[in-house]
């Protein structure tokens, strides 16, 4: 069945079967009834505000209902919402509300740093408006090409990049997800772990409201943690899995994470990173009932556009997982660095082009302009990623074209990295540079360092001293794990540091 309308799709259920489970988090039930009366409220309560229009309102939690009924809340009273991490440093939250220009903040969980000018819903007044009964009329929600949420990512400069994702955008993810391709069926019990402020969080949420499943959120809390972890995961009855391969590398630690102890377990969708061989294999055998997707996309076309399911003889037939097939209302182009179609078989850029395709991100026309066109008319995203189409038509991921890298699933820019380190009163040059696994993933994401004139005695005390600079300027998860330190930095021909030099040198080929 075709979605219309993500918001009456999730009401239509509540209003037909309230009181299946819409969210559990560890044991903690939610009904869609209660996920409609609570968005209702927050929605009338933020209609009585009167901020304009177009004004997002950033939403700060973690994986709590609330966060999901505020963001139903949101877009039902006409307004995009911004996801952000509890676990995001307080720099990326500042630089979010300057960039985002948000007309209200909604704290789900307590807010680190001071937001002036702007109207903090907190979480006590965010639980009595959820609880105080109004008679709320939906009159203009979010639709067509408003935007629906709005989900940062790193960026080179520095700063972050807001990325608009529509109602359209996001409809034709949902429908290509619920479709034939990956055997998703209504009333699933989906895991719910990826951070709200990720997009890969789009993949479980989204898909699964509209269809009348049970969100099985697993908090940072339980999921970092192996011992609770493992001994909650069966508890969940799983049907499907969505979540970074990183993740479920993980998991596959636990020699128990079997069919046998997931009867239920029926797919897993990958997305985000590169899905090694190994994960697949492991996953594969341990798991003979279950089908195994790997799908690829950049938060700038909706979370993923092409799919694949990952057989043995998949497995068998390529050193590296493909990513797939592009979904049908889309269309791809491998393109060389003139902008010009390769043919099939050689390696190139990949360009999207279709409904998914964000108009571009907020308030940010150079970026938008660098990185987004239109062919015939329909919007086009250049993804900076490289990759072949085989005669086929299956495409295979090649790496990227810039220096972008994910680590454990996370998208990070080197350049981002290199700015921040920079900001520490002891580093007077700095880069980041990944190091590679045997799979071609990369494992670890290293310092180097030229620092200023100092007394430390030893480099351990220099790399506390900077980590203790940094600490609420840099997201946690883009700290590099190791610090090295050089009297200088090698150079290229024209001047610049030689960044594909250190790359190489790190990882053994320089
Ligand atoms: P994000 O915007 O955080 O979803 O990151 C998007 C980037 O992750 C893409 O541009 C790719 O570089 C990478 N990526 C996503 N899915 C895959 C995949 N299945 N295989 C390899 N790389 C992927």
């Amino acid at each position: 069945m075709i979605t219309e309308n993500i918001i009456e799709a999730i009401d239509t259920t509540a209003q037909e079967q309230g009181q299946t489970i819409a969210y559990d988090e560890l044991g903690k039930t939610q009904t869609y009834a209660q996920l409609k009366q609570y968005s209702d409220h927050l929605a009338a309560f933020i209609e009585t505000l009167q901020i304009s229009d177009d004004a997002p309102i950033m939403i700060y939690g973690g994986q709590q209902f609330e966060m999901i009924a505020s963001f139903l809340g949101s877009v039902k009273s006409g307004h995009a919402y911004i996801p952000v991490d509890v676990n995001s440093a307080d720099e990326r939250l500042t630089d979010i509300v300057e960039i985002g220009k948000p007309a209200v903040v909604i704290a789900v969980d307590d807010l680190p740093v001071k937001i002036p000018d702007i109207p903090v819903i907190n979480k006590a007044q965010l639980t009595k408006i959820f609880n105080t009964p109004n008679n709320f009329k939906m009159t203009h929600p979010v639709h067509d090409n408003d935007n629906f949420y709005i989900i940062f990512t790193s960026g080179t400069t520095g700063k972050p990049k807001g990325v608009q994702i529509s109602h359209n955008n996001l409809l034709s993810f949902t429908n290509w997800v619920l479709g034939d391709e990956f055997n998703w069926q209504s009333e699933s019990n989906v895991l719910a772990q990826p951070p709200y402020s990720f997009d890969l969080s789009v993949m479980d949420w989204v898909p699964t409201l509209v269809s009348k499943g049970t969100l099985k959120a697993l908090p940072k809390t339980a999921a970092d943690d192996f011992k609770t972890l493992f001994k909650v995961l069966p508890t969940l009855h799983l049907n499907k899995w969505v979540s970074t391969p990183s993740f479920a590398d993980v998991v596959l630690l636990d020699p128990e994470f079997t069919q046998e102890n997931h009867p239920d377990l029926d797919g897993f969708m990958f997305c985000g990173e590169v899905l090694t061989k190994t994960t697949a294999q492991k996953l594969l055998a341990r798991f003979p009932k279950a089908s195994i997707y790997n799908t690829y996309g950049p938060t700038e076309a909706t979370v993923a556009v092409t799919g694949l399911k990952i057989t043995k003889d998949t497995i068998e037939n390529n050193d590296k997982m493909p990513i797939g097939y592009v979904k049908s209302d889309t269309k791809i182009i491998i393109q060389d660095s003139d902008g010009q179609a390769v043919p099939d078989g050689q390696p190139g850029e990949i360009v999207i082009v279709g409904p998914s395709v964000s108009q571009g991100y907020l308030n940010n026309p150079e970026k938008t302009s660098q990185a987004f066109t239109t062919v015939n008319g329909i919007s086009a995203y250049k993804t900076g990623d490289l990759a072949l189409r085989d005669k086929n038509g299956l495409l295979h991921y090649k790496g990227r074209s810039d220096f972008q890298i994910k680590l454990h699933g996370f998208r990070i820019e080197l350049e981002e990295v290199a700015q921040q380190l920079q900001q520490s009163q002891w580093v007077d040059q700095a880069v980041a540079v990944p190091r590679y696994d045997a799979d071609g993933k990369v494992k670890q994401l290293l310092a180097i360092i030229v620092a200023k004139n100092n007394n430390f005695e030893k480099p351990i005390l220099l790399t506390t001293a900077i980590k203790n600079n940094l600490e609420n300027i840099m997201m946690p998860y883009m700290v590099p794990s190791r610090f090295m330190y050089r009297d200088k930095m090698p150079l290229t021909p024209n001047g610049k540091i030689d960044l594909k030099g250190l790359i190489a040198e790190v990882n053994g080929h320089g």
